[in-house]
């Protein structure tokens, strides 16, 4: 049988999966949907999402992250971040990179 929190996690991996099905048909509403109503489920049963998923959408309006699709990714030398804006919303969310010399 399946745990409590398998059965969050997979209720979850569908969400995302139908939200970026919608997102490459265009429906970023719907995307967005999905996406709130997993975050939602989450939080409901104190699910942490893993953090693939949580670098996978926008904190600012849930929109899936898809880059060339929904977000741009960039690196800044400046700052020695990646840098992904969400087309959406314009948010700007900055993750530090390692060098690799
Ligand atoms: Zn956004």
């Amino acid at each position: 049988m399946l745990s409590k929190n398998e059965i969050v996690e997979k209720r979850i991996n569908i969400l995302f999966k139908l939200g970026e099905e919608e997102l490459r048909k265009g429906n970023s509403e719907r995307t967005k949907r999905y996406i709130k109503l997993a975050r939602k489920i989450g939080m409901k049963y104190q699910y942490t999402l893993p953090r693939e998923l949580k670098r996978k959408f926008c904190k600012k309006c849930s929109l899936l992250l898809i880059p060339g699709i929904s977000c741009a990714v960039r690196l800044n030398k400046n700052t020695k971040t990646r840098d992904i804006k969400c087309f959406n919303c314009n948010y700007i969310r900055r993750y530090p990179y390692v060098r690799k010399d």
